[in-house]
């Protein structure tokens, strides 16, 4: 059976992550997108255990004690974190797994799972990340400025991921993704069955 790979899609708050993720998922629909837990309250339109499982802080800690994070961070005042099982079941049924996760918790995951493939998404412009934040309405000003300081950390980061997608247009950025996808897959120690059986 092909073996499920993880990949791990990290970049600047704003920078369309979701988007090009949801428009990714339409056309790779054998993937498990990995729903997050988080203390964050909600967005408008977001759904608990559809973008996030939303929790507070004591169930947070509770799940940190019983150890079920794969991973886990502070980001802008708030927790996030990765629920290990459902990550666990999906590679146990073959399937690829993304996950959105910010630079600790990539840090993370790789220290665990060495053979994490991470993606580094960037903006084409800081003026068009700080747009896309602004236009996207659910942040304050000051929220806003937080992310985009973070987002500067974040990217000195950006040459130690495995490949670096500029998310133009949301068709060029699921191309990429798309082929990165596929590429990993096509690597000998993927195929060793087939490389073995000769
Ligand atoms: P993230 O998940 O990285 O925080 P979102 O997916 O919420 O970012 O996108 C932030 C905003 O940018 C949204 O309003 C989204 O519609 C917009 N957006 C995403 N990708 C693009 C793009 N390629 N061009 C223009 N706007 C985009
Ligand atoms: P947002 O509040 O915009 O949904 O997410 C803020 C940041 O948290 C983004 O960089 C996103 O990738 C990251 N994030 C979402 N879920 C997780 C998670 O489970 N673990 C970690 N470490 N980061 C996450």
């Amino acid at each position: 059976m092909r073996k499920g790979k993880t990949f791990i899609v990290s970049g600047p708050s704003g920078v369309g992550k979701s988007t090009v993720l949801n428009a990714l998922l339409q056309k790779r629909k054998d993937v498990y997108f990995s729903v997050s837990a988080t203390t964050r309250p909600p967005r408008t339109g977001e759904e608990d255990h559809v973008h996030y499982h939303f929790i507070d802080v004591d169930t947070f800690r509770e799940w940190i004690v019983k150890d079920e994070f794969l991973e886990y961070a502070e980001y802008v005042g708030n927790f996030y974190g990765t629920p290990k099982k459902y990550v666990d079941a999906a590679m146990e049924e073959g399937r690829d797994v993304i996950l959105d996760i910010e630079i600790q918790g990539a840090i993370q995951v790789v220290s665990k799972r060495p053979d994490t493939v991470r993606i580094f998404i960037a903006p084409p412009s800081w003026d068009e990340l700080e747009r896309r934040l602004t236009e996207r309405g659910t942040d304050t000003e000051e929220k806003i400025q937080k992310r985009l300081l973070r987002a500067k950390v974040e990217f000195q980061t950006a040459h130690t991921y495995d490949y670096f997608v500029i998310n133009d247009t949301v068709e060029n950025a699921v191309q990429e993704l798309d082929a990165i996808m596929t590429a990993e897959h096509c690597k000998p120690q993927e195929r060793m069955e087939i490389i073995s059986g000769q």
